[in-house]
């Protein structure tokens, strides 16, 4: 019997390769896209909520890429113990420099020593709040370099050692910095082209401008008794705009007076101006 003439599996071909399977069918990766790594000791918390909707699509497209690093095995001994017991005593533990340090050099590979070009960042409710204009600031660069802590958290020297960038979430205290580093990457990942679909809407949205966002409805038009505000359903897009900002200045001088001021500051506005509408 003749062998049969191989069928063409198109780009999944058949090609002689010491690489495993799984790593060669990963992402396609578009060549110099955004890339954040992600030293962590729950590598599989990610994709998580990444991998889900537009930032899972665009990561699927190649458009930025993910690389987890594993802290485990860069620990000692037979059970790769990555911390130990603080100095000067207290609860809990602390991950350890020298183990810390070999996970970010290894992270540190094939990344601009720039950190403005690649900043590497500590997730700590010490660090600074995270904001919009800092997503903003890291969608820029080509790429992030993101460290996890756990329990008491990491030993300071090695985030001296490796100018690290400490990042808060907020003044609040998680168990760990995995999904803080998770809204930190979406938050970034959106404003890269291309990745929201509709770029208008990351430009319109809250805090681009330093306003809050307006309200928004969608049908029905009547619901429980209560209607759309007129004024959207009129078609009259100049009249809308001027709604809009009206109602998005309003909110944020109610809820975000810091935001407010900081917005009348730049526009050469009076803060205690009437807000009429
Ligand atoms: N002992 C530390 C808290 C450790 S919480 C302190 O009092 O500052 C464990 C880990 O969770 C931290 O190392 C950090 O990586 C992460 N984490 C906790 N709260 C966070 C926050 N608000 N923002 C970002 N990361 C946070």
């Amino acid at each position: 019997m003749t062998e049969p003439k191989p069928k063409s599996h198109g780009r999944l071909s058949i090609s002689a390769s010491s690489k495993p399977r799984d790593l060669m069918d990963g992402p396609p990766r578009v060549k110099g896209a955004w890339m954040a790594k992600v030293v962590t000791l729950f590598p599989d918390a990610f994709p998580g909520t990444l991998g889900l909707s537009l930032t899972g699509k665009a990561l699927d497209m190649g458009l930025w890429s993910l690389v987890p690093i594993d802290l485990r095995p860069f620990g000692e001994g037979r059970h790769k113990n990555v911390d130990d017991n603080p100095a000067g005593g207290g609860a809990g533990m602390v991950l350890r420099a020298d183990i810390v340090g070999k996970a970010l050099a290894e992270a540190a590979i094939g990344t601009p020593s720039d950190r403005a070009r690649w900043p590497v960042i500590y997730l700590s409710p010490r660090g600074r709040r995270f904001d919009q204009a800092m997503a903003r600031r890291f969608a820029q660069g080509d790429g992030l370099t993101l460290l996890c802590g756990r329990f008491e958290g990491v030993d300071e020297r090695v985030l001296e050692q490796f100018g690290v960038e400490e990042v808060s979430l907020g003044d609040f205290v998680l168990t760990g910095g995995e999904i803080a580093a998770q809204a930190l990457i979406d938050a970034t990942v959106r404003l890269i082209p291309r990745v929201l679909g509709n770029h208008e809407s990351a430009e319109e949205e809250s805090f681009s401008e330093g306003l809050l966002e307006f309200p928004q409805y969608t049908r029905p038009t009547l619901w429980e008794g209560r209607a759309i505000p007129e004024i959207l359903l009129s078609g009259h897009h100049a009249k809308i705009a001027d709604w809009r900002r009206g109602m998005a200045e309003r909110l944020t001088k109610e809820r975000r007076p810091d935001l407010w001021r900081a917005y009348c500051a730049a526009h050469g506005r009076d803060p205690d101006e009437d807000q009429e509408l």
